[in-house]
């Protein structure tokens, strides 16, 4: 069923759980992250970003799918840039939208987060928002240090904007890392202790299971992934071309997606958000 991303991440936090966020860009890529979910009985945030996707277009196919599901399913516009997305992605029918604004000096992001709040809300729509900046996996080792999210400025940010998730940065990166990802854990404990909100971790691809894991336990929530997602389906289709297995454009389109697939259930199934819904 169609939900609100507050009430997912409200239950997962209660209950010490991680819900994941996978990226879609197309109807098979929809249809492929909500069976997951179904089949592992979890709830599930479809994230429609932008730059890989029509969000009008296929938000409303993301929409009329999620209202079928048997599971909770929030669709969510991923790293909203413009007012004019958010818009789009309301008048579509997501649930959720990510506000970022995390380039620009703090009173900036409140400024811009505040406005978008106000109007979400009027219509039952979720917000995040990014407070301290995650960069990109190939300048890591340079920039791993910077822009990391202070705890006293979450305080405010979340008093100010009246967000309903705060997405940190606490050593992950989109993309490939470049070297051996760091996370603070002590920085996301004092995080998790000094707003009420549930966290988000975006760039969790390549971070480590491990990591992940202890993340969820100081207060993450909402898991970001691509990357993964989509090395997993790749190298399928790879080896198989290398075995002479498939020969057919439908063959091949199956097994990327059945390593998408594959992935996804297993990060659900670690996050702990199996049998949840
Ligand atoms: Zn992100």
């Amino acid at each position: 069923m169609l939900t609100d991303m507050k009430s997912i991440l409200a239950d997962a936090k209660k209950k010490s759980y991680g819900v994941a966020a996978p990226n879609a860009w197309n109807e098979d890529s929809i249809r492929a992250a909500i069976r997951t979910a179904e089949r592992e009985k979890a709830p599930i945030i479809i994230a429609l970003y932008p730059v890989m996707a029509d969000i009008f277009e296929f938000g409303k196919i993301a929409v009329e799918l999620a209202k079928n599901a048997s599971v909770p399913v929030a669709v969510h516009l991923d790293h909203g840039q413009e007012l004019e997305q958010v818009v789009k992605a309301i008048r579509a029918g997501f649930t959720s939208v990510m506000v970022d604004r995390s380039t620009l000096p703090f009173d900036k992001n409140v400024e811009a987060v505040k406005e978008i709040v106000t109007f979400a809300h009027a219509v039952g729509v979720t917000v995040e928002a990014e407070l301290g900046h995650v960069g990109q996996g190939c300048d890591y080792t340079e920039t791993k240090d910077q822009g990391l999210t202070d705890p006293k400025e979450a305080i405010q940010f979340v008093e100010m904007t009246g967000v309903d998730c705060l997405a940190v940065a606490v050593g992950t990166s989109h993309g490939v890392y470049k070297g051996k990802p760091e996370l603070q854990f002590d920085l996301l404990s004092r995080l998790n202790h000094a707003v009420d909100v549930p966290l988000v971790l975006h760039g969790c691809s390549g971070t480590g299971d491990g990591n992940l894991k202890k993340a969820i336990g100081y207060g993450i929530t909402k898991l970001n992934l691509y990357t993964d997602l989509d090395m997993a389906g790749y190298t399928l289709f790879q080896e198989s071309i290398k075995a002479k297995e498939i020969s057919k454009i439908t063959e091949a389109c199956n097994l990327m997606f059945k390593g998408y697939s594959d992935k996804l259930a297993h990060y659900i199934q670690w996050f702990g958000a199996s049998g949840r819904a």
